[in-house]
């Protein structure tokens, strides 16, 4: 199993519009940073896409993907959701219907405000056809078993995703103990890190740090970050096991 980080900002992206400062100037490309967003590839060649940010179809180009099975949304916000017209291209490409799976209030979400993408595909494909499942509980996908993790965003609950020894988790206030039960031998963990400063519904740099030290993933690398966290000044203070995540980094699961 391998995954594809497609993106590591937050809502507004790095560099975020009008803005001068270090990271937004800087020429590394570890610094651009679009949507959060990541891929998850099969041994048996299927492709799980976790959220559709606003930058899908620009990640889709960059990383040549050719092909989405299934995707795994954690909530509906418009960073995480509003490249979903995008997802056409591979029910085109494919002549299928794509399954999202999403916990019920984000699926109640996404299916009336994108109704137009629910409906059975017509001669010219020229709709995402896409069909809705509620994730409740752990399901079986491509013989994967998939869980997915309750999480506290501000007031909203969402959802985070495990399969085997990978784990998604952004846009996070807390994590729940139930599902911190559900944490243990990870080789790989994304997790949210929004900025230094606290935030209400997101976790900051010492609230995700002490949350990686507890989950004890092999790597742990930080996603959905603003321009307050320049790659190179933050790589250089984290501990061992702790990485700055970056768009387009590809990771193989041990
Ligand atoms: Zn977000
Ligand atoms: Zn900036
Ligand atoms: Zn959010």
């Amino acid at each position: 199993m391998k995954i594809i980080v497609l993106g590591v900002g937050s809502s507004g992206g790095t560099p975020q519009i009008a803005c001068a400062c270090e990271t937004c100037t800087s020429t590394d490309p570890r610094n651009t940073r679009t949507r959060s967003s990541s891929l998850i590839v099969l041994e048996g060649g299927e492709h799980i896409l976790i959220d559709t940010g606003p930058d899908l179809r620009h990640q889709a180009l960059r990383e040549n993907i050719c092909r989405v099975d299934a995707v795994l949304y954690t909530h509906a916000h418009a960073d995480h959701l509003n490249g979903i017209d995008d997802l056409r291209a591979f029910c085109v490409n494919g002549k299928k219907q794509i399954p999202i799976y999403a916990n019920a209030s984000t699926l109640n979400n996404i299916t009336s405000r994108f109704g137009y993408a629910f409906q059975p595909p017509r001669e010219h494909w020229d709709l995402p056809t896409l069909t809705a499942h509620e994730a409740a509980a752990p399901f079986e996908l491509f013989g994967h078993r998939v869980i997915p993790l309750p999480l506290q965003h501000g007031r909203a609950s969402i959802l985070g995703w495990r399969i085997g020894n990978f784990a998604y988790l952004t846009d996070i206030s807390a994590i729940p103990d139930e599902s911190m039960d559900l944490l243990g031998g990870l080789d790989v963990l994304l997790l949210d890190c929004l900025r230094i400063r606290p935030h209400n519904t997101h976790i900051n740099l010492e609230q995700s740090l002490a949350y990686a030290q507890r989950i004890q993933a092999n790597r742990t690398f930080l996603i959905h970050m603003t321009h307050e966290l320049e790659y190179h000044a933050m790589a250089a203070r984290l501990p061992e096991g702790i990485y700055v995540g970056y768009d387009g980094l590809r990771l193989e699961l041990a």
